[in-house]
């Protein structure tokens, strides 16, 4: 299936997707100051299938917002297809976000009263160059992407657990951005389909060149990744 070309073949485009250099993330909790990412430094380059590994507490969730530009580092900097976005804050990069960044959650975050069209579509609905018959058509073409044509019509509890994952991974690819990030995509799913939604975001990635970055800390999933960095105690290991 044609899927469509993310960029990685033509010479105009960046060459690393993600850069950050130096990034700290300290939280306040009362009294207590939580150091949730030290120092750490990462370059993914575009095409790339990566994961980030660690266990529960490491700071996955947070490397995965800061890099998606939902959350901000307490230091360090940030270029997202060598743009420095350092020090901007998310409203300031919800433009950027929503063009360059698609998401995928463990909870799969589908909105329980629209539909696997409706949701895949609503993303799309701030895009003004795109008018209802085009958005319809880009839906319709992710959904058959991830196998999903049938249940168009169908809402989130109508659908198994990998089914509502399909959904958001045609949600996320369906503002066709240059990286996806999953923060635990197969954690909520049995084990079989944990590997078929993995090896779905794989087919995308080879074949359209969409750049994904993941988090797990199951070993089974890590083994699929092209690429792994591990994390520990809000510390990448060489
Ligand atoms: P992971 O995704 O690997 O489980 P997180 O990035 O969610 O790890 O958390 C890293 C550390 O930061 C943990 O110690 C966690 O308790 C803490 N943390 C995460 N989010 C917050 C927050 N909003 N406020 C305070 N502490 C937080
Ligand atoms: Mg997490």
């Amino acid at each position: 299936m044609a899927i469509h070309n993310a960029g990685v073949l033509h010479g105009m485009v960046a060459m690393n997707v993600v850069r950050v250099e130096n990034l700290h993330k300290e939280y306040q909790l009362g009294q207590q100051q939580v150091q949730a990412l030290k120092n750490i430094s990462l370059t993914v380059r575009a095409g790339e299938f990566l994961a980030i590994a660690g266990p529960s507490g490491s700071g996955k969730s947070t490397l995965l917002n800061i890099i998606g530009c939902i959350d901000t580092p307490s230091s360090g900097r940030l270029w997202i297809d060598d743009e420095d976005v350092s020090g901007r804050g998310p409203d300031q990069l919800a433009d950027l976000r929503a063009r360059s960044i698609g998401f995928i959650f463990q909870t799969f975050n589908l909105l329980p009263v629209l539909s696997a069209t409706e949701n895949v579509e609503y993303p799309l609905r701030h895009f003004k160059e795109l008018d209802k018959a085009a958005r319809r058509g880009r839906v319709a073409h992710y959904l058959e992407v991830v196998g999903l044509a049938a249940y168009a019509h169908h809402r989130p509890n109508q659908l198994s657990g990998g089914q509502r994952q399909r959904v958001a991974i045609a949600r996320a690819l369906a503002t066709q951005p240059r990286m996806v990030l999953a923060d635990e995509p197969t954690a909520n799913l049995d084990h079989k389909t944990g590997e078929g939604i993995l090896a779905l975001m794989k087919e995308i990635n080879r074949g359209a060149g969409t750049t994904f970055i993941f988090s797990t800390h199951d070993p089974k999933v890590i083994a699929l990744a092209d690429r792994v960095v591990e994390i520990s105690d809000g510390e990448l290991l060489a």
